[in-house]
């Protein structure tokens, strides 16, 4: 998995190769082992990318189906302090700290951000710790980060984070805790990390209610709403409460704090 920005050309290529290579392009016999990884191939984007907000978000899979480019304009569909004043989605929130006064959602560098992940993540590789920096992207259009701000953890920061859980220094703005506009205390889906595994909520389709099977990084293995049934390695949210002194929405949850398995 690389983190690297495709000049629009290669977009543009590999739209066109979509409609021009369709389904011969078979998913079977093009596992060229390079060994560089045991990407494997599929002939359709994950049925999960169709939740992602589409004004902002666009996820393409390659020509040869082993990895998907996403990239988002970084834009939340839903309401915030951090936007400007005379925007539609700006909502003044009192208990709320901001960073700074002067930054905006689309202020200063801009909210775009864009990676690419194997069609199939890899669980067989070693774990990988989150860098401070985007780790995924919502379904609302908007980054996730993990549980670190700056060189130290959360709680000095937590007074600038809005009601979902989410905020904006000089950088992208970004959610740290369960986004309530996303998903509150339930199974929906969050959005995919750096890895390539989609996260969910705090809770599970598969049974209904909070999973007791957790891995360290709160994944396991169950269907999801996205599966047809088929079962697939995801995260969830882990339904243990982040007790973040000064935030103003009481009660926080850690969206992920890692280390990823999907590399
Ligand atoms: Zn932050
Ligand atoms: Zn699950």
């Amino acid at each position: 998995m690389k983190i690297y920005f495709k000049p629009l050309t290669y977009i543009t290529i590999f739209a066109f190769a979509l409609f021009t290579c369709s389904s011969d392009d078979s998913s079977s016999d093009d596992s060229v082992d390079n060994g560089d990884d045991d990407d494997v191939a599929v002939t359709e984007l994950h049925a999960a990318f169709a939740a992602f907000n589409s004004d902002a978000v666009t996820a393409i899979l390659s020509d040869d189906g082993t990895e998907v480019y996403i990239e988002t304009t970084g834009f939340p569909d839903h309401t915030s302090i951090y936007w400007e004043t005379d925007n539609a989605l700006y909502m003044d929130e009192p208990g709320v700290t901001k960073t700074t006064q002067d930054t905006y959602i689309g202020g200063g560098q801009g909210e775009a951000a864009s990676f690419t992940v194997d069609a199939i993540p890899n669980l067989t590789g070693s774990t990988v710790t989150t860098q401070l920096n985007t780790i995924g992207i919502a379904v609302s259009g908007a980054s996730i980060f993990n549980d670190q701000e700056g060189a130290g953890d959360l709680d000095q920061a937590a007074g600038s984070l809005d009601w979902a859980g989410a905020h904006k220094g000089p950088g992208v703005y970004h959610y740290h805790l369960e986004p309530t506009p996303i998903t509150n205390d339930d199974e929906s889906l969050v959005g995919i990390l750096l890895d390539g595994v989609f996260i969910y909520g705090r809770q599970c389709i598969s049974t209904g209610t909070y999973p007791t099977d957790l891995d360290a990084s709160g994944g396991h293995t169950s269907t999801t709403q996205y599966t047809d049934g088929a079962e697939e390695y995801h995260y969830h949210i882990i339904n243990e409460e982040y007790p973040a002194g000064n935030y103003a929405y009481d009660p926080a949850y850690v969206l992920f704090a890692g280390p990823f398995q999907g590399y």
